[in-house]
């Protein structure tokens, strides 16, 4: 059997951190190494002051990195890539695999140029056999390309065996995710140096997962097994979104509605809760490649049945501001939005492909002014992200101002958007100070708790709340008077 030693993760991101600090707390006796080319990336994992923000990250980061702690430190941050990746035995490949932009597939295809140059730079500087592992998502047979890219540029008799080994954390979860995770896939070729290789990653994971949790599959079915999942999750979201349309219609409650679904146990409570869209930078992409990779193969119908999920959520946005602008009198020139929260979801600081900036989009599009207050996301980076994408970019500066509290937020506004769900936000306080999952967590953190009864002071007449969340207690809202809007209520 193999005995892996030495673990170089390529790509120090949201899932390369967090998997390798974990992997390094576990198993004491293997050096994990994380790399990247991105310096300033690198330099922060160094320090306490991380560059992503996960509940719980810190201490699993600082007890496998820092020497102060009892133990030998094992964990690593490093820009020297080509060291790094010859002293190891096994390479995790944790590099970005956006949507292509350019030429064919752009807007549709996955882009693999960065795991292709990572490997490159592989297949260059090895002087022996390593495991590489995929654990970035990846089309179909990516692996065969892979493999393709080494046989043609490393010396000839070294061996690379490569696996698949999709992570399945969720932001805002990673920690609890990857310490307790429903099941690790290891997806081999069925040769026996391909199943050696396996039970090398498998007994990486044993030291923490139990045994039964760990799956080795074939290389292809894991590989899909990963687009697969993050298209079912989004399609239970857009499926629910869909219904809460309904539900505005003919006067039902979604919430009520998924509640009375969920309990049937074939479907299962979780991940249908409606909400103003998905985001994040994982659904939307990973729909669209395995929709591209239907298409490739002639399987249109499966191609449309997969992008229609995104359509849905295309749908839910703009339902959301239509919504916005006709409760506002159909104008929202020269009025004033309150927009609560940026990040794409709670608990995490990540604003890619955020609900938040198709709607603040929509809105500054409509002359509306805009204040945003996010609990986590700093003034730069929501500016960056709607200038890469807002289609009126002149109008956003004078338009937007970013505030430092939710009351500065809305102080003046004729309207409060809560577009993240964020513990602080909600006004039923007693229901999530008893929660004892990762929402303490953050109201630990924040220490805040929206005083609705404040909010009220400073806002204009009339007050409306538009929860993109459902996370509001209306009624209660309704008493101090405002006039609450939630996503499949009428
Ligand atoms: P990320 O953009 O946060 O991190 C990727 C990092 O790789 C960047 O820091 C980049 O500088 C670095 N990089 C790119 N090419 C490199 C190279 N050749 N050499 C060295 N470094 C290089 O991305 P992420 O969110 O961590 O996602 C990584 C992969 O994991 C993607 O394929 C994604 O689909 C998948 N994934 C993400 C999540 C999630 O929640 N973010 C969950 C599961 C799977």
């Amino acid at each position: 059997p193999i005995k892996i030693r030495k673990i170089c993760c390529i790509g120090a991101g949201y899932v390369g951190g967090p998997t390798s600090a974990v992997i390094a707390s576990k198993n004491p006796e293997i050096q994990v190494t994380v790399v990247d080319y991105n310096r300033e990336r690198i330099e922060a994992w160094q320090t306490d002051n991380l560059p992503i923000y996960e509940p719980g990250l810190l201490d699993v980061v600082q007890a496998a990195r820092d020497a102060k702690s009892k133990r030998t430190p094992n964990l690593f941050f490093s820009t020297d890539v080509d060291r790094c990746i010859a002293e190891a035995d096994l390479i995790l490949l944790s590099v970005n695999t956006p949507t292509k932009s350019l030429g064919r597939g752009a807007g549709h295809a996955s882009e693999l140029s960065f795991l292709e140059s990572a490997v490159r730079k592989i297949g260059e500087v090895a002087e022996s056999n390593k495991i590489i592992v995929e654990k970035s998502t990846v089309p179909c047979r990516a692996a065969d390309t892979l493999r393709d890219v080494l046989s043609a540029t490393a010396k000839p008799d070294l061996h690379f065996e490569i696996l698949s080994n999709p992570e399945f954390l969720a932001e805002g979860t990673a920690i609890p995710n990857l310490l307790n995770p429903d099941r690790i896939l290891i997806g081999s070729l069925k040769t026996p140096r391909g199943l050696q290789a396996a039970q090398a990653l498998a007994d990486v994971y044993g030291s923490w997962v139990d045994l039964d949790r760990i799956i080795t599959i074939n290389l292809y079915s894991s590989e899909l097994a990963k687009l697969a999942a993050n298209a079912l999750l989004a399609q239970r979201i857009s499926s629910v979104n869909a219904l809460s349309a309904m539900c505005e219609s003919v006067g039902a409650d979604i919430d009520e509605v998924s509640y009375a679904i969920g309990l049937d146990k074939r479907i299962g409570s979780r991940m249908l809760k409606a909400s103003v869209g998905f985001g994040g930078s994982c659904f939307r992409k990973d729909i669209l490649s395995l929709a591209y990779i239907a298409e490739s193969l002639h399987l249109f119908e499966v191609a449309d049945y997969w992008r229609s999920i995104v359509e849905i959520n295309e749908y839910q946005k703009d339902r959301f501001t239509r919504r916005i602008v006709r409760c506002l009198y159909n104008s929202l020139s020269g009025k004033t939005l309150a927009v609560w929260g940026f990040a794409y979801k709670k608990d995490t600081g990540d604003t890619r492909e955020t609900a938040a900036i198709s709607v603040v989009d929509n809105v500054l599009t409509e002359g509306a002014n805009v204040r945003i207050y996010d609990p986590l996301v700093k003034e730069t980076q929501i500016r960056q992200e709607l200038k890469s994408t807002t289609s009126r970019l002149d109008c956003a500066e004078k338009q937007l101002v970013v505030c430092e509290s939710a009351y500065e937020a809305c102080t003046g506004a004729d309207a409060v958007i809560i577009l993240t769900e964020w513990d602080e936000f909600s006004n039923r306080g007693e229901v999530a100070r008893r929660d004892s999952g990762h929402g303490k967590k953050t109201e630990e953190r924040t220490g805040r708790k929206v005083d609705w009864a404040r909010v009220a002071e400073v806002m204009r007449r009339p007050m409306f709340v538009f929860d993109g969340r459902n996370i509001v207690d209306a009624g209660a809202l309704e008493e101090l008077g405002f006039r609450v809007e939630c996503i499949g209520k009428a």
